[in-house]
C-alpha cells in the first residue's frame, strides 16, 4: 500500500457548540492550509475553537484518532475582532484578522521567553511572561482606540513606537 492510512481532518467549532469540518486531506500540510483559509474570515462568525485530528484509516476505536491541534479562538487584544487563535499547548497566538496579525510565541532562541509582534508597524518585543506579551498588546490596542482608528482602517500612518 502506498498511502499513508491516515487522514488529517481540520474542523472549527462555532459558538452554539456546531461543529463544522473543513474536510478530509492527506498531508498536515494541507490541512493546515485549508485550515488558516478559513479563519481568514473567522471575524464574521463566532467561532470557539479550531482543532485538527489525525484518523487512522481502518483502525477501530479511541486510538484511531490523535488530536495534532487545538486552538482557541478570542478576542484580539489589538484589534479587538473575535480573530485571535491561540494554542495553549504550544504557548503561541496568532490574529488573522485583516491587517492586523497581531502574534504571540515562546522564543525558539531564548526558551521561557515570550515573543510577541504587530507587522502593521514592524513592532517586536520579548517578555518574561504570557501576561506581559498581552499587556504589551493591549497597550498597542488601546492606542489604535485612542488614535480613533477602526479595524479595518490601514494602519500604515501609525507612527513608529
Ligand atoms: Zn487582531
Amino acid at each position: 500500500m502506498t498511502e499513508s492510512g491516515r487522514v488529517f481532518v481540520p474542523s472549527v467549532t462555532e459558538e452554539d457548540g456546531g461543529s463544522i469540518g473543513l474536510g478530509m486531506f492527506s498531508s498536515e500540510e494541507t490541512a493546515w492550509k485549508v485550515l488558516r483559509e478559513f479563519t481568514k474570515k473567522s471575524h464574521l462568525m463566532k467561532l470557539t475553537r479550531s482543532d485538527i485530528v489525525i484518523w487512522e484509516i481502518d483502525v477501530v476505536g479511541e486510538e484511531a484518532m490523535t488530536v495534532l491541534s487545538t486552538m482557541h479562538c478570542r478576542d484580539c487584544p489589538v484589534c479587538k475582532r473575535r480573530t485571535f487563535w491561540v494554542d495553549l499547548e504550544s504557548l503561541s497566538a496568532l490574529c488573522s484578522g485583516r491587517l492586523c496579525e497581531a502574534w504571540i510565541e515562546e522564543s525558539t532562541v531564548e526558551p521561557g521567553k515570550i515573543d510577541l509582534g504587530w507587522p502593521p508597524t514592524r513592532f517586536l518585543k520579548q517578555t518574561e511572561t504570557i501576561e506581559e506579551a498581552y499587556t504589551e498588546l493591549n497597550a498597542i490596542g488601546a492606542e489604535i482606540e485612542a488614535a480613533g482608528r477602526v479595524p479595518d482602517d490601514p494602519f500604515t500612518s501609525l507612527p513608529e513606537e
